[in-house]
């Protein structure tokens, strides 16, 4: 079940990034899985450039997307925009798909990308 992370789910995760863990050593705040994962996209709007990061756990499907400005960062590689337009709005209509695919794209080692600010 893919369910966003409430608040005090995203303090807990807040906390491990602060600490400097790696995203391989932080621990679900919801099931206790060690090792979350990360998906970047550079949102080119018309008058801003957005980052949107996905963090979801691979055991639970627990996530929290959040949006900052994007200017001036440059992602490595996106390979979800590698994907057909129409598999991609079929992904995006539903969530558990979508996190599956980036579970896929992360095994195969497509994923993580390196982001540059
Ligand atoms: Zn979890």
């Amino acid at each position: 079940m893919v369910l966003p992370y409430d608040s005090s789910e995203i303090t807990a995760l807040g906390a491990q990034a602060r600490a400097g863990l790696d995203l391989a050593e932080r621990r679900c705040p919801r099931c206790g899985h060690v090792g979350m994962r990360r998906y970047y996209k550079i949102f080119e709007g018309p008058a801003r450039t957005s980052l949107i990061t996905y963090l979801w756990c691979p055991s639970c499907h627990g996530y929290d997307g959040s949006t900052v400005s994007g200017a001036g960062m440059t992602l490595d590689h996106d390979p979800m925009a590698e994907l057909d337009p129409a598999e991609l709005r079929v992904l995006k209509a539903d969530l558990e798909s979508y996190f599956a695919k980036l579970d896929a794209l992360w095994e195969s080692g497509k994923l993580p990308q390196h982001l540059t600010e």
